[in-house]
């Protein structure tokens, strides 16, 4: 394999540009050309293909975002979209595929794979929802931004003697509040892996007033509920003075932690290496401390497990 393709696709995560820089300097390394797509899988039908060079991901690895732009593309999801994407990529004389981004960007990779375009996945989405994988690229950034946002709410909290909800990310996933809301103290942490009752987080509040709290924070991922509901649920039912914050798009951005450059860059450098051996059609993760390449099929029929353990230790700690 002589030259290499690499894009970055559906919603972006802090890490991409590290994940970039991985993949462009391994291969150079290796003696292989390297091609970078613009705007995902709507610029390889577009042929937004440039080569790029050791500079060209010079002074990228601390920064958010991705340097090749993201888009969702509909028309890939068509035969002759991803016909077209094939001819964009033969044309160039590109002859393997990194695709770095989230599930529907791993159906869009596998779709390129099935017609026999070697391709290979790099998780990248805060959410951390992809399977077969401990962690994603950008979900250990997310958390600490959330973090950093609920030592400050906090601090408000406890001088006016409030309850707070806060509303993170994590589509369908509990990931994001599951971690956030552990290493954040919080008294509650609301995810779609498990049933709330709204009753039993009130008495639980309650319990906590009457022993002198000061505050309360109540995480809550978005998958399980909206966080105005659950404030309007526990002002009707505590009286207590109840404010909510939806966090958004912050979550999105920032310069990376240490943790998701390091694991951006393993992972992207794993990617190059499995395509010069000739591995098509695998995602590469991490488990524990190993870097693993699992099949792309594998993965897509999978749903990320949720960490129960760690759920009913926060639980335990936040009585
Ligand atoms: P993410 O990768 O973050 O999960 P999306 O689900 O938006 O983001 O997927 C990104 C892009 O991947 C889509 O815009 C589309 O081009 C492509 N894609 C998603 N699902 C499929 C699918 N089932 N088949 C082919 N391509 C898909």
């Amino acid at each position: 394999m002589k030259r290499i393709g690499v894009l970055t696709s559906g919603g972006d995560a802090p890490g991409m540009n590290a994940a970039i820089r991985a993949v462009v300097r391994k291969s150079i390394f290796m003696g292989r050309e390297v091609f970078g797509i613009h705007r995902g899988y709507l610029g390889l039908i577009n042929g937004e293909i440039k080569k790029m060079n050791l500079g060209s991901v010079a002074d990228i690895i601390h920064r958010g975002g991705t340097i090749l732009l993201t888009a969702r593309c509909e028309e890939f999801k068509t035969e002759e979209g991803q016909q077209k994407a094939i001819d964009n990529l033969r044309k160039y004389g590109i002859e393997g595929l990194i695709v770095i981004g989230g599930d529907g960007s791993f159906r869009g990779a596998l779709d390129l794979g099935k017609r026999g375009f070697p391709v290979i996945g790099v998780p990248g989405t805060i959410d951390n929802d992809i399977p077969c994988t401990d962690y994603s690229i950008g979900f250990d950034t997310a958390i600490n931004t959330v973090i950093e946002i609920i030592n400050k709410i906090r601090d408000t909290a406890t001088s006016h003697e409030r309850t707070f909800v806060i509303e993170v990310m994590g589509r369908d996933s509990g990931w994001i509040a599951l971690e956030s809301g552990l290493a954040g103290g919080a008294e509650s942490i609301l995810v779609p892996e498990v049933k709330f009752n709204i009753e039993q987080i009130c008495d639980k509040l309650l319990k906590g007033y009457r022993r002198g709290k000061l505050h309360s924070i109540i995480i809550v991922a978005e998958g399980a509920a909206r966080g105005f509901d659950i404030g309007e649920a526990i002002k009707e039912r505590t009286g207590f003075e109840t404010r909510v914050t939806v966090l958004g798009h912050i979550q999105r951005g920032g310069t990376p932690t240490a943790m998701d450059r390091i694991l951006a860059s393993r992972l992207g450098a794993k990617a190059v290496d499995l395509l010069i051996q000739g591995e098509r059609n695998k995602m590469v993760g991490i488990k524990g401390k190993d870097i693993v390449a699992i099949d792309l099929d594998k993965v897509l029929s999978e749903k990320k497990e949720f960490d129960f353990n760690i759920y009913e230790l926060a639980n335990t700690l936040s009585i």
